[in-house]
């Protein structure tokens, strides 16, 4: 038996103004056929799992190109056929495959392709033709479109949101594959669209309670295979936008349609439950302020790199000086040329700067002041999990009495060695102010008194029914209240 496996991923918000070329899949993850490593990044766990199992099982996996690069705005036309084009050439070669196991992510646009796992779906379609197994794992941020059903068996999404899940899905991924080679059994992917988009974080009800439903689902009925919410990615501008519920049946369509359209309006019902309550940036830096213990972590939850902002947002760092906040510290502010400045500067100088806000509209206005160069760190990093994330060429400024890091690599802020990395304590400061919507909380929560969630700008798309979409659909909620009552009412 011989299985093909490859990744092309990333995760585009349509909205950023950082373009993604070659480069920054080399800088995330970009490995040759067999050079992935021995850990997966969120994305890649067909590979690693799929390793494990050919050597337990005794199959031929032949593996291609995967290539990931962070979230962030278009890709290049050509960064994007050349990968294509690369795996798919990978995949003639490996011809005859029983299979096609691969790791997606689902929200990608390249220039010219709206849909690009849908025109990669077809294309490898196409070579292996109709009968051969296609599969894939994508993560639920991700836009399931018609063209990715007609092309592919079944997909797989994580189910967990922050995405602590992908190894387990990949698992189930193969499982589901590996059993429809056997003959044991008949994947039947059935799809409900919930009409609505939404952010659905899993750490706090009703998410997690929902979630742990369809697990035990799962686990207890026979007839079903898998189940997955696509959760949908409002920060991508294109015409199939929205949250899907998918069903795999072990060959039951009926029963899964009914199920798909059961959970999906379930879902429908709690719209607009989901999200963490936010306050303001006044509000949040008042709060802070008047706290009587510390630190007070105030979350700039939309100006998060991880979604695909430049994260170089001023708005929480303006009103902070407003209020004269004092004893603050603030990571980080994404501005290369600021750290340029800082680095020639040299520490213990006090230089004229002007710093952050220079990516795009909705991130406040640049800031200038005299700050004085604190310390400088070359490729620093902070830790996230067992491994590190890397922040780039940084330096730790001080204006008034805030403390500031400017970096030169996006990144949010996933833990407090971000701030220890640049010579400052962070749990003897009054307020810390961080760019994370959701990952920052399980390291952060172990030093914080409290935790604000604060909407500041408009970084990010994060209200549907405001946003200036040119190419999402417009039927669906919150851009309209009851598209299911409009629907039934059309009929
Ligand atoms: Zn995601």
């Amino acid at each position: 038996m011989r299985i093909f496996t490859a990744v092309l991923a990333t995760e585009t918000n349509t909205f950023s103004p950082i373009c993604v070329d070659r480069r920054a899949f080399e800088a995330s993850l970009y490995a040759a056929p067999g050079e992935h490593p021995e850990t997966p990044t969120l994305c890649s766990a067909p590979i690693t799992v799929g390793r494990r199992l050919a050597a337990e099982k005794g199959f031929d996996l032949i593996e291609g190109t995967a290539a990931w690069a962070d979230p962030a705005g278009l890709v290049n036309r050509l960064t994007y056929e050349n990968l294509r084009d690369e795996i798919l050439g990978q995949l003639r070669a490996a011809l005859p495959v029983d299979a096609v196991v691969l790791g997606l992510h689902g929200a990608m646009v390249a220039d010219g392709y709206e849909d690009a796992e849908g025109d990669f779906l077809a294309r490898v379609r196409a070579i292996v033709g109709p009968d051969i197994l296609v599969c894939a794992e994508l993560d639920p941020h991700s836009h399931l479109t018609a063209k990715r059903l007609a092309a592919a068996n079944f997909f797989v999404y994580f189910k967990e949101f922050p995405h602590t899940d992908f190894v387990d899905r990949a698992e189930d991924l193969w499982r589901i594959a590996l059993d429809t080679l056997a003959g044991r059994v008949k994947p039947v992917m059935s799809v409900f669209d919930c009409r609505m988009i939404d952010v659905y974080p899993t750490s706090r009800d009703p998410m997690r309670a929902f979630v742990d439903r369809i697990v035990k689902m799962e686990a207890h009925d026979p007839d079903i295979l898998s189940i997955s919410i696509v959760h949908g990615f409002m920060a991508g501008d294109v015409p199939e936008m929205g949250t899907k519920m998918v069903v795999i049946t072990d060959g039951k369509p009926e029963k899964g349609v009914a199920l798909a359209r059961e959970l999906g309006l379930d879902l429908f019902s709690r719209r607009g439950t989901f999200i963490m309550p936010q306050i303001d940036e006044r509000e949040a830096v008042s709060r802070a302020m008047a706290a009587t213990s510390g630190p007070v972590v105030i979350a700039d939850v939309w100006d998060n790199p991880g979604g695909g902002t430049a994260g170089d947002a001023t708005v929480l760092l303006a009103e902070l000086l407003a209020q004269g906040a004092t004893d603050t510290a603030a990571g980080t502010i994404w501005d290369p040329m600021a750290v340029q400045i800082c680095m020639a500067a040299g520490e213990g100088a006090e230089i004229q700067l002007r710093f952050g806000a220079k990516s795009g509209p909705g991130t406040g206005n640049p800031i200038d002041g005299i700050v004085k160069v604190i310390r400088l760190v070359r490729n620093a990093e902070m830790r996230f999990g067992e491994s590190f994330a890397p922040f780039g060429d940084s330096a730790h400024i001080r204006l008034d009495e805030i403390d500031i890091i400017l970096n030169s690599t996006r990144a949010q802020s996933f833990d407090p060695s971000l701030f220890s990395a640049m010579g400052i304590d962070p749990t003897v400061k009054k307020i810390l102010v961080i760019k994370s919507t959701n990952h920052f909380y399980a390291s952060f929560a172990r030093i914080a008194a409290e935790i604000l969630y604060c909407s500041a700008g408009t970084p990010y798309p994060n209200n549907p029914a405001r946003t200036a979409y040119r190419r999402a659909p417009r039927n669906i909620w919150p851009m309209v209240d009851n598209p299911h009552g409009m629907e039934q009412g059309a009929a």
